[in-house]
C-alpha cells in the first residue's frame, strides 16, 4: 500500500485542542505529528497525542451491530431502538427515554442528539460525561456572565505576569498548554502560582504552590476578594459602569476576611499574605482553574468566588487577563454549543424561557420542545436505578467505571429493560447493552470540535471505518427517520449538519448572545472540508480568520441588564467522618485518558505507570497500617477498589489520591469509581469527585 496522502485533524484527547497531521504509512501505521498551523499548538505535542498513531489497532474494536450479544444487521438493529424508543414514550411518556452522550462526541454528533432528544423525543432528558467535568464552569460563567463564555483565550496565559492555577495539573493533563505558558516564563518573566493541596509536578515548577486544604478555594477567594477590597484595588469606574451585586459579594467576602481563609486553607500566613500581595499588585493576571474547582459540591461557588475578584479588579477580556476554565475533554465545549446539556438549549439559549423554546422549536419544526431541563447525571442514573427511566442510550462513553457509585450505576443499568450502547470498543458499559451498535473511531470520522479557548477546528478522517462501523452522527438520523422524523433529519453529512447549527446560531442570537457563528451558515462543502481553526463567535459576514476574540473588557454582559453580575460565596466546611476520616481525591495521570479504552494500548503510554496506585502521606499510611508498594483496599461509604500504596510527602496529611483510569478490565477490584461518593454541586449537578470521605487499610 503507498503511503497516504498528511491529513490535518485535532487530538481526540484534551480540552487544548492540539492540531495533528496523520500520515498513512505504507506499511499500514500512521505518522503523527503535531501542526505547527493550529493556532493552538504549534506542532506540539505531548505524550498522548504524539501515541496517537499506537492507539489505532482493530483490539476490541466493535465492528458489528448486535442484539443481545449476537451479531445482526444494521436495519434490524435500528428497527429495535426505534421501536422500543417509541413504544417506552407512548406507555410512559417521554421522560422515560434517555441519551447520555460524551465530550468525545463531535458537534455534529450532538448535534443531531439533542435535536432528537429535546426536539423530537420531547424531553430534556440527555445529558453527557461532560457533566463530570464543565458543569460547574458553566453554572458560574451563567450566574456571573449571563452566558455561558469564556472571556480570554490561551494567548492570554502567554500575555499575563501572574498566572494562577487552580485545581489544575496542568502538567499532566493540558500539557501542550502548559509546555506554552513555561516558554511564555522564559521570555517575561511570569510568575506562576498552584493552588492545589497536592505537590503535583505542577506546583513543583510553580514559584509559589499554596497547598491548600480540600475544598477551601472559596474561603481563599472570598479572602482575596476582601483585601483585593481594603487594599483599594477596587477598578471603580468598571464596577460602576459594567457590574451588579457588588455590596451582596463583599459582605460574603468580608465574613470571611483574613482570618477565616487562614483558619480554612491551613497555609502559614506569609504563604496567604504573599499570594494576596501578588495578585493585587500584577496588573495581568490570568486566574485558570480545572477540576480541582468544578468537581467539588462547590465548585459552582468555586468559579464565581475567583470572577468575583476579576470583575473587581476589571481584569478581564484584556490581553494577559481574566478568569480561564481549562475544559477536560475534546469537545465539552462543543457540547455545550449545541445545548448537549440537560439544564441548556441549544446555541446558549435558556432551556427556562419560553420565547427561547419556541425559536427552538420554529426553527427545528418540532413536533413538541421538550418543556423543562431534564435530568443530570447522577438523577439520570438514579431514575434508571429506580425505574423512571425505561429506555436509555450511551453514547461514547462508559459511566459503568467512570460515574460516582459505579457499582449502583451497574446495577441500574442491569435492570433497565433497555439499554442501547454505541461505542468503538467493549467495555464495562457495552455488557449491558441489549443493542450493541459500532461506532467511528477518531481516525474514521469527520467534524468539529471546540478546545477550551472557543476555537472550532476540523476533525477529519483518514482511514476507513473497520467493519460495519458508522458514524455517530448517521446512526443518531437514522434511528430518528425510522421513529418518523426523516425530514428533520436528513443529513447526508457532517457539513450539512453543521451548517444547520451555524444557521440555528444566528437566528437565535440575532448578534445579541455569545455564541453566534452564522458566518458559517452558508459553507460550502469544499470550504467547510478546507475550515481552518477560528475562535467563535463568528457573527454573519464576519471573516473566518485566525482574529483572536475576547469578552468583556468593556461589559457586554449578557444579563438582562448587560452587567456582570457578583456572587456572594459563603464559606462552607465539609465534615469529616470517624469511620472515613481521609479525603479521597481523583484524578488523571500524564499518559492515560478516560478508562483508558484507547491508550491502554500503547506500551509506551502504560509504561509511565503500569498499575493503579493510592498517593497517601506517610503519615497517614502509618497510622492505617499501610506498607509502601503493598496493596491496600480503599473504602468508603460507597464501595471498594484495591490499589497499590505510593506513600509520599508529595500528597497532603488526610487526602488520599487515586487515579480515575483503571477499571476492573485492567486491574482485578481496582475500580475507584465504586468508592466515590454521588454527591454533587447543588447549582451545577457536577459531582464532587475529589472529595469523598473514605479509609484505607491493608489487602
Ligand atoms: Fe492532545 Fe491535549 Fe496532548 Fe494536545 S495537550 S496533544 S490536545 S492530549
Amino acid at each position: 500500500m503507498a503511503s497516504g496522502a498528511p491529513t490535518r485533524t485535532t487530538c481526540p484527547y484534551c480540552g487544548v485542542g492540539c492540531g495533528v497531521v496523520a500520515t498513512p504509512q505504507e506499511d499500514g501505521s500512521v505518522a503523527i505529528r503535531g501542526d505547527e498551523n493550529h493556532p493552538a499548538n504549534l506542532g506540539r505535542l505531548c505524550s498522548k497525542g504524539a501515541a496517537l498513531g499506537e492507539t489505532l489497532s482493530l483490539d476490541d474494536r466493535l465492528l458489528y451491530p448486535e442484539i443481545e450479544g449476537h451479531r445482526t444487521g444494521w436495519d434490524k438493529a435500528l428497527d429495535l431502538v426505534a421501536r422500543r424508543f417509541m413504544e417506552t414514550m407512548a406507555e410512559y411518556g417521554p421522560e422515560a427515554v434517555a441519551i447520555y452522550g460524551s465530550g468525545q462526541l463531535l458537534t455534529e454528533d450532538y448535534y443531531v442528539a439533542n435535536k432528537l432528544m429535546k426536539g423530537f423525543i420531547g424531553a430534556a432528558n440527555i445529558d453527557t460525561n461532560s457533566r463530570l467535568c464543565m458543569a460547574s464552569s458553566v453554572a458560574g460563567h451563567i450566574r456571573a456572565f449571563g452566558s455561558d463564555t469564556v472571556p480570554g483565550t490561551y494567548e492570554d496565559l502567554e500575555e499575563a505576569d501572574l498566572v494562577v492555577l487552580v485545581g489544575s495539573n496542568m502538567t499532566w493533563c493540558h500539557p501542550v498548554l502548559f509546555q506554552r505558558l513555561l516558554a511564555a516564563r522564559e521570555r517575561r518573566g511570569t510568575r506562576i502560582v498552584v493552588i492545589d493541596p497536592r505537590r503535583t509536578v505542577t506546583a513543583e515548577a510553580a514559584d509559589l504552590h499554596l497547598a491548600i486544604a480540600p475544598n477551601s478555594d472559596v474561603a481563599l477567594f472570598a479572602g482575596l476578594l476582601d483585601h483585593l477590597d481594603r487594599m483599594g484595588f477596587r477598578d471603580a469606574e468598571y464596577v460602576e459602569r459594567h457590574t451588579s451585586g457588588l455590596d451582596d459579594a463583599l459582605a460574603a467576602a468580608q465574613d470571611c476576611g483574613f482570618p477565616r481563609a487562614l483558619e480554612a486553607t491551613r497555609l502559614p500566613a506569609e504563604k496567604l499574605r504573599e499570594f494576596y500581595t501578588l495578585w493585587s499588585r500584577s496588573e495581568r493576571v490570568v486566574t485558570a482553574y480545572s477540576q480541582g474547582v468544578n468537581q467539588s459540591v462547590v465548585g459552582t461557588d468555586k468559579v464565581n468566588a475567583i470572577i468575583n475578584c476579576h470583575l473587581f479588579t476589571g481584569r478581564i477580556g484584556r490581553p494577559g487577563m481574566g478568569p480561564f476554565s481549562l475544559t477536560g475533554q475534546p469537545n465539552a465545549m462543543g457540547g455545550r454549543e449545541v445545548g448537549g446539556l440537560a439544564n441548556m438549549l441549544t446555541a446558549h439559549l435558556d432551556i427556562n424561557s419560553a420565547s427561547h423554546r419556541e425559536l427552538v422549536r420554529s426553527f427545528w419544526n418540532s413536533p413538541g420542545l421538550a418543556t423543562r431541563p431534564g435530568l443530570k447525571a447522577v438523577d439520570l442514573f438514579r431514575a434508571v436505578g429506580e425505574g423512571r427511566i425505561k429506555a436509555i442510550w450511551i453514547m461514547g462513553t462508559n459511566p459503568a467505571d467512570s460515574l460516582p457509585d459505579a457499582d449502583a450505576i451497574q446495577k441500574a443499568l442491569r435492570a433497565c429493560p433497555f439499554v442501547v450502547v454505541s461505542d468503538v470498543t467493549r467495555t464495562d458499559t457495552t455488557r449491558h447493552a441489549h443493542v450493541l451498535l459500532p461506532a467511528a473511531a477518531w481516525a474514521e470520522k469527520s467534524g468539529t470540535v471546540t478546545n477550551s479557548e472557543r476555537r472550532i477546528s476540523r476533525q477529519r478522517s483518514f482511514l476507513k471505518a473497520p467493519g460495519e462501523a458508522r458514524p455517530d452522527w448517521r446512526i443518531i438520523c437514522d434511528v430518528a427517520a425510522r421513529m418518523g422524523f426523516a425530514e428533520a433529519f436528513d443529513f447526508q453529512s457532517p457539513a450539512e449538519i453543521f451548517r444547520e447549527h451555524a444557521a440555528l446560531s444566528g437566528v437565535a442570537n440575532g448578534g445579541s448572545r455569545d455564541f453566534d457563528i452564522a458566518a458559517c451558515a452558508e459553507l460550502t462543502g469544499s470550504a467547510y472540508d478546507t475550515l481552518a481553526p477560528f475562535q467563535w463567535p463568528r457573527r454573519q459576514g464576519a471573516p473566518l480568520d485566525n482574529t483572536t476574540t475576547r469578552f468583556f473588557a468593556e461589559g457586554g454582559f449578557y444579563t438582562p441588564d448587560q452587567r456582570g453580575r457578583f456572587v456572594p460565596t459563603p464559606v462552607t466546611e465539609q465534615a469529616v467522618s470517624p469511620d472515613f476520616p481521609l479525603i479521597l481525591n481523583t484524578g488523571r495521570i500524564r499518559d492515560q485518558w478516560h478508562t483508558m479504552t484507547r491508550t491502554a494500548k500503547t506500551p509506551r503510554l502504560m509504561s509511565h505507570y503500569a498499575e493503579s496506585f493510592c498517593e497517601i502521606h506517610p503519615e497517614d499510611a502509618e497510622d492505617s497500617g499501610i506498607e509502601p508498594a503493598t496493596l491496600a483496599r480503599i473504602v468508603s461509604p460507597q464501595g471498594t477498589a484495591v490499589v497499590r500504596a505510593l506513600v509520599t510527602e508529595r500528597q497532603r496529611k488526610g487526602s488520599i489520591f487515586v487515579p480515575m483510569h483503571w477499571t476492573d478490565q485492567q486491574t482485578a477490584q481496582g475500580r475507584i469509581g465504586a468508592a466515590v461518593l454521588p454527591a454533587v454541586d447543588p447549582v451545577s449537578g457536577q459531582p464532587g469527585l475529589k472529595s469523598s470521605g473514605a479509609r484505607i487499610e491493608p489487602f
